[in-house]
């Protein structure tokens, strides 16, 4: 399916209607962002990688039970989505304390969390994404309380199923960001999946291998993508 008109441009993906009005189609570009878009640059190869590592990891999800937006990788750069109705809400789901967690609470780097924490976060880089609880999203109309439980059931499930991929690949999935939509009544996973948006370890040398290596500066971003990648099975060529 062709893309028609530009609806809406993100920071890293553009969104196109198309003839059908409830498909979509995501362009992911080269654009790489940081701190709530104050970093910015244009990465080779990312769009690419972005797009073909979204789609593997939709289609195991999708395997699993878990119902995702994503039908299809059209190009390089292109997937086909179901038209969602996002709700603006991001869930984060820690297995290993890092990044934000660290700084709020000053628990260790690396921690294992056990029980995985959750938490919501308003999507709002004016606001710089505050994080919200459920009364917040009841009571301003983000989400109802059975929204919410289905988003946190979807995010634990989703937990299972890529924790043991990671960690059969040599990795660890250390903490992740979904966003959902509706599809009709139905809460449907949305966004993407893809090192942009989770924090992954090496197993064994705890070496970061996600936009951590962006954010502070450590070189090597799209190379450790396709490293990642390339350990759970993708083709990017
Ligand atoms: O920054 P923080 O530690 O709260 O991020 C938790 C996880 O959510 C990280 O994997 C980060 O990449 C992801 N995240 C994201 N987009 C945001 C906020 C967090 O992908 N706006």
């Amino acid at each position: 399916m062709q893309k028609l008109t530009e609806l809406y441009a993100g920071k890293a993906k553009s969104v196109y209607t198309t003839e059908d009005p409830d498909r979509m189609v995501l362009l992911f570009r080269d654009d790489t962002s940081a701190f709530d878009g104050e970093k910015v640059e244009q990465l080779s190869r990312k769009g690419m990688v972005n797009n073909k590592f979204n789609a593997f990891i939709m289609n195991a999800l999708e395997e699993a039970g878990i119902p995702t937006h994503f039908e299809s990788l059209i190009s390089d750069q292109e997937s086909l989505v179901k038209k969602l109705d996002m709700i603006p809400v991001e869930c984060v789901v820690r297995n290993y304390a890092a990044g934000s967690l660290v700084r709020r609470l000053g628990v260790e780097e690396g921690k294992v969390l056990n029980p995985p924490t959750f938490e919501l976060f308003l999507k709002n880089d004016a606001l710089h994404d505050p994080m919200i609880n459920t009364s917040h999203c009841v009571t301003f109309g983000w989400a109802t309380e059975d929204q919410l439980d289905e988003m946190q059931r979807l995010t634990f499930q989703v937990n299972d199923v890529l924790s043991k991929m990671f960690v059969d690949a040599g990795m660890l999935l250390v903490d992740y960001k979904l966003e959902f939509g509706l599809f009709g009544d139905q809460i449907v996973l949305g966004d993407e999946f893809s090192p942009d948006g989770c924090r992954i370890w090496d197993k064994e040398t705890r070496k970061k291998m996600d936009k951590d290596r962006f954010r502070q500066g450590l070189g090597s971003v799209i190379e450790t993508y396709e490293e990642v990648g390339q350990r759970l099975g993708i083709a990017f060529d």
